[in-house]
């Protein structure tokens, strides 16, 4: 399977064999267990992520059929399915890390993982050190004896800086510290980290693996079966497993995924490039910019930029503000990664708990948008921005 394009394996998914044939589309076990006619093959099912199937909390067909096709996609061994992105990277952090222990992150991280990190330094005594997204020597000056991980994210949230996954990954691993990477906004589509030294991958399967906006979900994905066996029976206990159904919604949107990236990409492109040209934007945010501070590690590292971009209005807050309210066709929302373009204002939504300081420390302005571009036909995206745009400068007397 692994010799085959990323297009073609989003399509064929496990198969299960039923008496004698197999259905073409994963069904849902819908079951919270399973009978055995011999004891000695449950008791062997209890303490294996690949043994035979026991009870929903430790596996089940639905959940494994998902965790093996994010595993091929990414290029990894294996995966554990969860019911949320944090479910995963908390499923993480808490399996891999202890108290003592010292964390190198790339900052600022998403909101949900910085906070995680926070609680496990002032609870658990656990030592959190930021360094810049592309700085391996930051991350050589920063390791200590006692660290235990090195956290990154391919894409950042909003301003899209893009890690340098190659130099980074390989800093970590001369000195004998895992790498995790969050991929959620690159997917396995834009990057596979464990091709570039990551040890583990994580996702918000909400995003763009699910794809529709419908269902919650996370994976983290393993280069080595002990991490893999280490972080599936924390995960279990802690009791982060999905249902099957919303594993199946994930499945049978991932079969989509390469062909919704390359649109939400090309849209990307369209808006980013129009709007850098607006007299009433005075910056965008996208790798695929030459402008953008990411943009010649992002053209090495990644096929194309990816479908989140942000931007600066001139007018600030209140342009920020009337913007979201005159824009008919983008919706204002959180998440991202569906096929409808969902736009928010950070600085009183998603990054609201960071003072002004470290707001401005991560670039993010009153007047920044996010934009989380969906598959629509890009003219009528350009149309929706244009006429909220328009309706700025007709404001400023412009
Ligand atoms: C949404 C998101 C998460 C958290 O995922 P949930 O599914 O909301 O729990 C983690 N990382 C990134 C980059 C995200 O966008």
């Amino acid at each position: 399977m692994s010799s085959l394009h990323p297009e073609t394996r989003a399509v064929h998914l496990p198969r299960p064999v039923i008496e004698g044939s197999r259905p073409i589309s994963m069904p849902i076990y819908q079951t919270s267990g399973f009978v055995f006619d011999d004891p000695a093959v449950f008791a062997d099912g209890m303490g294996r992520p690949d043994g035979a199937y026991v009870y929903g909390r430790l596996s089940n067909p639905t959940v494994r059929a998902l965790e093996e096709a994010v595993a091929g996609l990414e290029g990894g061994v294996a995966a554990v399915a969860t019911g949320s992105g944090m479910g995963a990277i908390n499923s993480v952090l808490l399996a891999l890390v202890s108290p003592g222990d010292h964390v190198v992150a790339q900052g600022p991280l998403y909101g949900g993982t910085a906070h995680a990190l926070a609680d496990l330094s002032e609870r658990f005594g656990v030592a959190v050190t930021y360094v810049p997204e592309a700085d391996p020597a930051a991350v050589r000056a920063a390791v200590r004896p006692s660290t235990r991980l090195l956290y990154l994210e391919t894409i950042a949230n909003p301003m899209t800086q893009v890690a340098d996954l190659p130099g980074m990954c390989a800093t970590a691993r001369e000195a004998g510290v895992v790498t995790v990477v969050d991929n959620t906004f690159a997917s396995p589509v834009l990057c596979r980290p464990i091709e570039h030294g990551a040890d583990v991958v994580v996702h918000s399967a909400t995003k763009y693996l699910s794809g529709h906006t419908d269902v919650l979900g996370g994976v983290a994905v393993f280069a080595s079966e002990e991490l893999h066996r280490t972080v599936w029976s924390y995960a279990l206990g802690l009791g982060a497993t999905p249902d099957p159904f919303a594993a199946w919604l994930t499945l049978r949107g991932m079969q989509t995924l390469p062909l919704r990236m390359e649109r939400h990409c090309a849209n990307t492109r369209v808006l980013a490039t129009r709007l850098a040209e607006h007299p009433a934007v005075s910056a965008v945010h996208w790798p695929g910019l030459p402008t953008h501070p990411s943009h010649e590690l992002a053209a090495k590292l990644l096929p194309d930029f990816g479908g989140v971009f942000s931007f600066d209005l001139a007018g600030g807050r209140g342009a920020g503000e009337e913007f979201m309210r005159r824009v008919r066709l983008a919706l204002l929302a959180p998440s991202l990664g569906g096929v409808e373009t969902l736009i928010l204002h950070p600085a009183t939504t998603s990054h609201r708990s960071l003072d002004a300081d470290a707001l401005a420390a991560a670039g993010i302005g009153e007047g920044t948008v996010r934009v989380a571009v969906g598959i629509e036909h890009s003219e009528d995206l350009w149309a929706d921005f244009r006429q909220a745009l328009d309706g700025l400068a007709g404001l400023d007397g412009a």
